[in-house]
């Protein structure tokens, strides 16, 4: 019986242990091999065992793995925040380091919060989200969550942060069509923001790509500017959670700039560091920063290990394997082949009512009826079974909450950006044989 994960297990028996990976492949301890199909939890962005960042891990905890922030800094941290400023659009300048997505997030918020404050505008601490959204586990971040499961057994402690629609064109909010719905999903935020009043509102925060909650739902070209346009309009700071999305996993170094928008706060993690370490980071625009320099000259944020060399060297590599192997592009042409293979799958099977996302952030959402869109029943445990019978096949996909009630079945499907065209059509037909026996 394994001991480690207090969870519920996504699968119905006890997990394999892992032991050894390379490329875009897991090996388990009876030697079998599984295609990281979803990079882990969308992670493992350059594969597994990469002998530049293994080296890089060795040579750094040669010099020194620890040193506290507030005591010095440090040349790979130093090194990693001028590196995502080049990769960052517009003046996002500066990186506050912590350790997860949901302490970027949270970060982000505060941050946002402070901004405000440090202008005089002290009632400015609410932060809108959208339903059909993940933002992290911990309670700030959480409260920022339109994620209806996990939500649910901490209402009494979270704020009402979710209170606009979510681009979900496959299944509109508003019953409509783009592009004659005039992008009624987006105006819904100025509403939100009447409602509650924009004295009251520091931040807006989205996932550019929305992807544990909703399996990679794309908005419509349009969104993302108009958005930008009525935060700018009620002077309300817009928060990019690239957690997911960031470092190439679309096709672009940000997600965002599939839109040309430049936010004013990003949050990291996962691809940062690719899974070798754990780090993620809060991207601050000179825009904001230049109050709290001006003032208090302290982001009243952070962590032990916030910055620490050890996972700086490795994060820092990761940008530069991607940067030498051209990666962001990769993961624009693989994922345009992906996407192909997958609509063909979609055109097979009835079940497939959706295909979707950007680069190698792709989406299956499953349908009882294709013509209805009808959901199957919970019951039925569609995405489950599908993600249960793919990893008995040696895949990895990664369940989604399909639906703006998480009550649908989709999944990701997001391999590491090194993934070959001959290993996509692997994948795609192990896939293929699985939504058959789930069929
Ligand atoms: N934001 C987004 C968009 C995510 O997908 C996730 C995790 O899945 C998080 C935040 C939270 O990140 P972490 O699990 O590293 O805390």
């Amino acid at each position: 019986m394994n001991r480690t994960y207090l969870i519920k297990p996504v699968l119905d028996y006890d997990y394999p242990t892992a032991v050894y990976g390379e490329g875009i492949y897991l090996y388990d301890h009876t030697g079998k091999q599984y295609i990281d199909g979803s990079s882990g939890a969308v992670t493992a962005s350059i594969g597994h065992r990469v002998k530049e960042v293994v080296e890089a891990m060795i040579a750094q905890a040669n010099q020194v793995s620890f040193t506290y922030r507030s005591q010095f800094t440090n040349e790979p941290a130093e090194k990693l925040a001028k590196k995502l400023s080049e990769w960052a659009p517009g003046d996002l300048n500066w990186s506050f380091f912590v350790n997860s997505g949901s302490e970027a997030t949270e970060t982000a918020m505060k941050i946002a919060i402070q901004y405000w404050q440090e202008r005089g505008y002290g009632r400015k601490n609410k932060v809108l989200s959208r339903w059909m959204s993940y933002h992290g586990i911990t309670l700030g971040a959480l409260s920022m969550s339109g994620h209806v499961l996990r939500r649910k057994r901490f209402i009494p402690l979270l704020e009402d942060f979710p209170s606009a629609s979510p681009p979900y064109c496959y299944r509109c909010p508003f019953n409509s069509t783009y592009p004659g719905c005039n992008l009624m999903c987006a105006k819904e935020l100025e509403t939100a923001i009447k409602r509650i009043g924009a004295e009251n509102i520091a931040a807006f925060i989205a996932e550019p790509i929305i992807g544990a909650s909703g399996g990679a739902v794309t908005p419509p070209d349009g969104y993302y500017q108009e958005i930008k346009a009525i935060c700018e309009r009620n002077e309300i700071l817009f928060i990019a959670d690239e957690v997911m999305t960031g470092i190439g996993r679309t096709g672009k170094r940000f997600a965002v700039e599939h839109w040309g928008v430049v936010p004013d706060l990003i949050a990291l993690g996962k691809g940062m560091s690719a899974g070798y370490t754990p780090i993620a980071a809060t991207l601050v625009s000179d825009r904001v920063m230049e109050p709290i320099l001006r003032g208090s000259k302290a982001i009243m944020a952070g962590h032990t290990y916030s910055a620490n060399p050890q996972s700086a060297a490795v994060s820092l590599a990761v940008l530069e394997y991607i940067e030498k192997h051209r990666l962001v592009e990769a993961a624009a042409e693989q994922g345009q082949y992906l996407m192909e293979k997958l609509q063909q799958l979609a055109n097979m099977f009835e079940m497939v009512g959706d295909v979707r996302g950007k680069g190698l952030l792709l989406g299956m959402e499953f349908v009882a009826d294709r013509l209805l869109k009808t959901p199957f029943h919970p019951e039925t445990d569609v995405t489950n079974r599908i993600v249960a019978r793919a990893f008995e096949k040696g895949l990895l996909v990664y369940p989604a909450a399909g639906g703006i009630d998480g009550a649908g079945d989709a999944v990701l499907i997001a391999p590491p950006l090194v993934i070959q065209k001959a290993e996509i059509d692997r994948l795609v037909s192990i896939l293929e044989d699985t939504i058959r026996e789930v069929e």
